[in-house]
């Protein structure tokens, strides 16, 4: 490791490598804190030549890595297995152009969403994958994981909005996909490597689409006396034709805490769940697209709709939406976000199960999702340290997946599988499904040096898929 650690502070300086156990320590997890491997060294890269470098000299060291952005990631996908290095990709944080004609920009991977957004509304676009976590994640991160946002019901995840991408290749090499125009010839590989976790190379460069922003945007809150009744007016909302920009639901224990918090909105807490709908487009068609999603709420039970009066009160309660994890943070020391995706017809029933699963564990089990999409975020409230809850905790969280693959969805809609879910991939794959996929990953990867141990299980289908054992190091990347 000392070879290693002395030809990284040569290609980055010093100050750029962390080794110490302190500076280490604060790379152990990502979000999903109950899954944590300290990595054996933290390098900072500050260009694409200095990844590259990082990369063969992990390489040749035999060491892996793992490419990182701000670590907010909730599935495990950024920490380091194997005593990895970690590249830490914050100091690639420049939007390289802003091209309004063509409505693109070009960042590097360490820029954060937030910042995006903030950079572009001046051209009067916006980048429209918008995780709750924008305040902090990059776009790096959010082109690994296809992440998603309230906004992505009615735009697309992150994978619609990546036309191009540079990437350092597993091997050290340097490769661009894709094109600005948003077509390509020959294969997708800019469709591979969004969503692939990090496991096919470090991004150093993306080429973005940007959207228009709406001549009118309103917010309309539906006040419901539990949440599935809140679910049927999402059904009823979207067979009827609509597309909202966005459709959440925020559950009672869910606005208790919020309310509590710095993100208060003025939610009313005496509700069972609120439902937060966007629309936009064309001044006119959003006011009569009000009356509409109105009528729908109260045909499905809403108590009252009220429709933000102002920009500032619109903000508000996307604020206290976005907040709702970390408000959180007030009912215990950990939370554990889960992930999955029903149809969204069979949302009632679905969420009936999830809140039985989390009483009957006795478990502190909230909601707030991406009604529109299916996806499901149950939260549940723990702490880590209470062995016995931890294991409730867990057992709840697997029967809460196979009870959306039961209903035809899937065990992850945004947040990736990492090393949470890897097992459970089984659920929804066959071996066959995920031997084609590991095929694509050892035509990047042959010898598994970037990012291992994530996405594949490591049950026997990993074993007859471990590389070596099928042969993949004889797999020639030219
Ligand atoms: C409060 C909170 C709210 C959230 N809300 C949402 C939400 O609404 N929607 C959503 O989709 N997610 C959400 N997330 C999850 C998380 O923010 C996203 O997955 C985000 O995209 C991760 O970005 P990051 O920069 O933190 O990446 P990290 O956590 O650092 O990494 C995530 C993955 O990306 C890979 N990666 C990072 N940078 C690169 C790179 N340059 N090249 C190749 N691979 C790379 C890593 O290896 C890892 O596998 C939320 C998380 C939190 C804590």
């Amino acid at each position: 490791m000392q070879g290693l650690l002395a030809a990284l502070a040569e290609i980055v300086g010093p100050a750029a490598v962390l080794a110490r156990p302190e500076e280490l320590l604060v790379y152990e997890a990502d979000g999903l804190t109950v899954h944590g491997a300290l990595p054996s060294a933290v390098v900072l890269p500050s260009d694409k030549t200095e990844v590259a470098r990082v990369v063969r000299a992990c390489r040749a060291h035999g060491v892996p890595f793992v490419p990182r952005g701000a670590g907010t990631g909730l599935s495990g996908g950024a920490i380091a297995l194997e005593h990895g290095v970690v590249i830490e990709c914050s100091r690639l944080n420049r939007i390289l152009r802003i091209d309004a004609a063509n409505r693109i920009a070009v960042v590097q991977p360490g820029v954060v969403n937030a910042e995006l957004l903030k950079a572009v509304a001046g051209h009067g676009l916006f980048y429209a994958p918008d995780p709750s976590s924008q305040l902090a994640c990059t776009l790096g991160g959010n082109a690994a994981e296809n992440s998603g946002g309230p906004h992505t019901l009615k735009y697309g995840t992150t994978t619609n909005h990546v036309l191009a991408l540079e990437l350092v290749l597993p091997d050290g090499e340097i490769v661009r996909l894709g094109s600005p125009v948003g077509v390509a010839p020959g294969y997708d590989l800019v469709g591979a490597v969004v969503g692939s976790e990090g496991t096919l190379g470090v991004l150093t460069e993306l080429t973005v689409r940007l959207s228009p922003l709406p001549e009118r945007a309103d917010t309309l809150l539906g006040i419901f006396g539990d949440v599935v009744s809140a679910c049927r007016a999402v059904g009823a909302i979207i067979a009827s034709g609509l597309v909202p920009a966005a459709l959440e639901i925020v559950d009672k224990r869910t606005i208790a805490a919020v309310e509590a918090s710095v993100y208060a909105a003025g939610l009313p807490t005496d509700a069972g769940a609120v439902l937060l709908v966007e629309l936009d487009g064309p001044a006119l068609a959003v006011a009569r697209q009000l009356e509409r999603v109105r009528a729908h709420c109260l045909a499905a039970g809403a108590h009252e709709v009220a429709v933000a009066r102002d920009a500032e009160e619109r903000q508000r309660f996307w604020r206290a939406r976005k907040g709702a994890f970390g408000a959180m943070g007030r009912l215990a020391p950990d939370l554990y976000v889960h992930d999955a995706v029903v149809p969204r017809a069979r949302l009632p029933e679905v969420l009936e199960r999830v809140c039985e699963i989390g009483d009957r564990h006795g478990l502190r089990l909230s909601n707030v999702f991406h009604a529109g999409d299916g996806n499901l975020h149950p939260n549940i409230s723990f702490d880590r340290r209470d062995r016995e809850e931890l294991a409730r905790v867990t057992a709840a969280g697997e029967e809460i997946l196979r009870v959306c693959v039961e209903a035809g969805g899937v065990i992850s809609g945004e947040h990736g599988i990492g090393t949470e879910k890897r097992e459970y991939m089984r659920l929804v794959f066959s071996d066959a499904d995920l031997g084609a996929m590991c095929r694509l990953r050892a035509a990047f990867d042959p010898e598994h040096a970037c990012n291992p141990g994530k996405v594949f299980p490591t049950t026997r289908f990993c074993m007859e898929s471990d590389p070596k054992a099928r042969g993949y190091e004889h797999v020639e990347l030219a």
